[in-house]
């Protein structure tokens, strides 16, 4: 099987298991106990915490860990607005793009409905950019707070985000941005980036699924969503998942060094990068009327999304499955329903064409090899579904 399904989700990585395996284990305090164990466990979670901080250039004390990506953006766009909100009552307006992830868009539309807030939709262009315009016209003197994603998850177009943040900055309105298909892939420190609040997510990068981290700069206020005895500085309560924060630690430090070519394997992006590129070029040349979907040129090294116009994306994965390549037909969340994807309607493709899109994602082990055998099989797969189609 090649699996192209990396923005899914990744197998928990070997170094990840074998550092996260001693808190599974032996060393199974709880970090609040005041035992020896419990002491272990706790200097686990700091170690932790300072190579999350490491990795994105902050302070211990900015990083929370929470559950996952979901939690991390919840609490961003919740718990910042509402802090916000409290400091001055005028604040009740929050921006986020046109094409965020559920987690963010739904995090909004709960303040909406629940808290009175207000959402403004930064719209994007065909390709899923937010223009810095786009945004400055967006922003009230009410806005609490700004949510744009770093990449985008279905077509893998990345924001510019750092001058995004700064149009934020420049009207005195944190930014959040769920970075959690970025990382890894792409740089990460918070202060190049000018971000104030920053999401990821561990089993996007080879750690196991629940686990995540929410980066909130300096003295950001935030109001928790999970209450309880007052873990995480208050932010974020409950018994630590210290095994899943030792992994994403873990796994956050060497994707980020193979990223940056500091490990082993030099500049990891790059390579895949122009991978992606190939596949891209042959899919194109080899499949009649395939469209790409996203920026040609600022998308994530891992994400190739296309649409073939006359199939329909369910039928072309199943076609796929059958030949030994797994992907998917848009956002995890969206596999399984007919509905076509919002993200798709957005950039201005039809209902009808935004059905046929199929996403292929790769991880880091990905090899040209795959690539070539799966764009030969996505020719014979979409020729299949179109002749079926036309029979
Ligand atoms: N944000 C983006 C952009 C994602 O792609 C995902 C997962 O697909 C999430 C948030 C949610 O992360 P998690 O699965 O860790 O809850």
């Amino acid at each position: 099987m090649i699996f192209l399904d990396a923005a899914a989700t990744t197998p928990v990585r070997r170094e990840v298991l074998e550092a996260m395996w001693p808190y599974l284990t032996g060393e199974f305090g709880n970090p609040s106990s005041h035992h020896s164990l419990g002491e272990t466990a706790a200097n686990a979670l700091s170690g932790a915490r300072a190579a999350v901080a490491k990795v994105l250039g902050c302070r211990p004390g900015e990083v929370t860990f929470t559950s996952g990506g979901t939690e991390a953006d919840n609490l961003a766009v919740k718990g910042i607005a509402l802090a916000r909100r409290s400091a001055d009552s005028a604040l009740n307006r929050i921006v986020i793009s046109a094409i965020e992830h559920p987690a963010v868009e739904e995090s909004a539309h709960y303040l909406q409905r629940v808290h009175g807030f207000d959402v403004d939709v930064v719209p994007v262009d065909r390709y899923g950019v937010v223009t810095p315009e786009a945004l400055r016209s967006t922003l009230r003197p009410e806005t609490a707070l700004v949510s744009i994603m770093y990449a985008n998850n279905e077509i893998g177009t990345v924001q510019p985000v750092r001058q995004l943040a700064e149009v934020a900055a420049e009207h005195g309105v944190p930014f959040h941005t769920d970075a959690v298909q970025a990382a890894g892939w792409l740089p990460i420190g918070v202060k190049e980036l000018g971000v104030d609040a920053l999401s990821i997510s561990g089993h996007k990068l080879g750690a196991p699924k629940g686990s995540g981290v929410l980066y909130a700069k300096g003295r950001l206020k935030i109001e928790p969503v999970v209450h309880g005895g007052g873990q995480e500085r208050g932010r974020r309560s409950g018994t630590e998942n210290v095994a899943g924060a030792v992994a994403l630690a873990t796994a956050f430090t060497l994707a980020h060094d193979e990223q940056s070519g500091l490990a082993e394997q030099p500049g990891l992006a790059g390579r895949v990068s122009e991978l992606r590129d190939a596949f891209i070029g042959t899919v194109l040349e080899t499949v009649p009327g395939a469209v790409l979907t996203g920026h040609p040129s600022r998308r994530l090294p891992s994400i190739a999304s296309f649409c073939f116009p006359g199939t329909s994306g369910e039928s072309v994965l199943l076609e796929l499955e059958r030949l030994g390549v797994v992907c998917s037909s848009g956002s995890a969340c969206a596999a399984g329903s007919d509905a076509p994807s919002p993200v798709l309607l957005e950039l201005g493709i039809d209902a009808e064409v935004a059905q046929t899109a199929v996403r292929f994602s790769f991880n880091s082990t990905v090899t040209s090899a795959e690539l070539e055998q799966a764009a030969q099989a996505v020719a014979a797969a979409v020729g299949s579904v179109q002749g079926l189609g036309r029979r």
